[in-house]
């Protein structure tokens, strides 16, 4: 096999074999192909697209190009939820405790910042000290232990998704349903876990801006887990603005922190509660998601959610006063108000913009070498409905230099729409579920 037949092969939009893609996989994970056959492969796969079989083949080689891990001796169900990514969606931090704390078992293996949206990991590893990189014996340990382990993908799991997520994130190859769902399930399926809870998310800040791909992912994701035997359900979400108030790694801790203390913004609540709900129902832990979100309710307002956050961050050794005092956390030094040109109601906002801002800020990664400043980030004052005084903020940016500050500003400046009259329909948060 010759790698460059078969970027010919997909450049012509001709079928590739199961052999095939995994010899691409398993040659890559080696670091016999370079990365530039890859991402001339990527390129071609995101403009030709794979079909169902390709994909399949695809996450079964990026899920065997490292170990399947097997928690069946301890007891508990094992439980996960995945986002496909979104400004300011911070879930994952708020969700894994709640979840924890409620009986289920986390292993929770999660990604950095891809393109305009940001990472869990990265939002982890502004508390200081964090340890995102545990070896697969100290994640087993945390587990056992406190029923949660929050890590990246160690050499041993899907290391090949690893690699090529680095490489789509500066590739523009990410936006693609096939790759996200080998992507999203190699990870997923190789955590030993029964069940999976996945946000699907739609708008203007999601990799899926129209609500039909969301749901062909969405299906795609479900089916090729189910397919593995697990119980899988997907949200599909809105992405029209962004989640939270925070945008931002610290900001984004502190929020989580929030809520995890019975406060936060409405929207980002309500969200947790759902997909909390969602994995106590498949988990067994509740009949329904009304029972499920009074069961994550209650984990909240006992304060036992924000306990095995705390526990969480013991074990994986960072520093826990943060939890009860979250200015801890690495600050920007400065900050600059952008406020309305115009009196009206906020119409709608552009929500990738403002991911790309937190990204020009230095929140997010550019090329696959780049480091992230923990402290920069956006705190947003009003959501989309909202009415809006001429010199009213809107958002405020958080930084530490200014060399790309103008260029972040911009784009803020114009992800505001404003209008003379509040928008017809408000999105819904969570629009439909698939795979019930
Ligand atoms: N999250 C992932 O883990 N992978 C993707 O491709 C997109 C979001």
């Amino acid at each position: 096999m010759r790698v460059v037949d078969l970027i010919r092969r997909k450049r012509d939009s001709q079928g590739l074999s199961r052999e095939e893609i995994g010899a691409l996989i398993d040659g890559y994970t080696r670091g016999d192909i370079p990365d530039y056959q890859m991402s001339a492969f990527l390129m071609a796969a995101f403009l030709r697209g794979l079909n169902r079989a390709e994909t399949a083949a695809l996450t079964e080689a990026m899920l065997h190009s490292g170990q399947v891990l097997d928690f069946s001796d301890m007891p508990g169900r094992k439980v996960d939820k995945h986002s496909t990514g979104g400004v300011g969606d911070k879930t994952s931090i708020i969700v894994a405790p709640i979840a924890a704390a409620g009986g289920l078992r986390v292993p929770m293996i999660s990604g950095r910042g891809l393109g305009h949206t940001g990472g869990t990991l990265d939002k982890l590893e502004s508390i200081p000290k964090f340890n995102v990189n545990l070896s697969l014996a100290e994640f087993r340990r945390v587990l056992h232990e406190c029923g949660c382990a929050l890590i990246g993908q160690t050499a041993e799991i899907a290391p090949a998704d690893k690699k090529i997520y680095a490489l789509r994130d500066v590739t523009g190859t990410v936006e693609h349903p096939s790759l996200i769902c080998a992507s999203i399930m190699s990870k997923k399926m190789a955590e030993g876990i029964d069940a999976l809870v996945l946000d699907v998310k739609t708008g203007s800040g999601a990799f899926m801006k129209k609500e039909e791909d969301a749901a062909f992912l969405a299906r795609l994701m479900v089916d090729t887990g189910r397919r593995m035997g697990k119980r899988v359900v997907a949200l599909l979400t809105n992405m029209d603005q962004p989640l939270g108030r925070m945008a931002g790694n610290a900001n984004e801790i502190a929020e989580s922190i929030d809520v995890l203390s019975g406060g936060g913004p409405e929207d980002l609540r309500e969200l947790c509660l759902v997909l909390a709900a969602w994995m106590f129902v498949l988990g067994g832990r509740a009949n329904s998601v009304d029972e499920g979100k009074k069961i994550a309710a209650g984990l909240i307002a006992s304060g036992k959610a924000k306990d095995k956050f705390r526990e969480i961050v013991r074990l994986q050794g960072g520093d826990t006063r943060v939890v009860d005092d979250p200015r801890r956390l690495p600050q920007a030094a400065h900050r600059m108000e952008i406020v309305s040109p115009s009196e009206g109601y906020i119409e709608a906002t552009q929500c990738e913009q403002l991911g790309i801002a937190c990204v020009v800020l230095g929140g997010g990664r550019e090329k696959k070498e780049d480091s992230v400043d923990p402290g920069v980030g956006l705190e947003f004052h009003k959501r989309v409905g909202a009415p809006v005084h001429r010199g009213e903020p809107l958002c405020t940016i958080c930084y530490n230099s200014e060399a790309r500050l103008d260029e972040a500003r911009r784009l803020v400046e114009t992800a505001y729409q404003i209008g003379p009259r509040p928008p017809a329909t408000l999105p819904v948060l969570v629009s439909r579920v698939i795979g019930v």
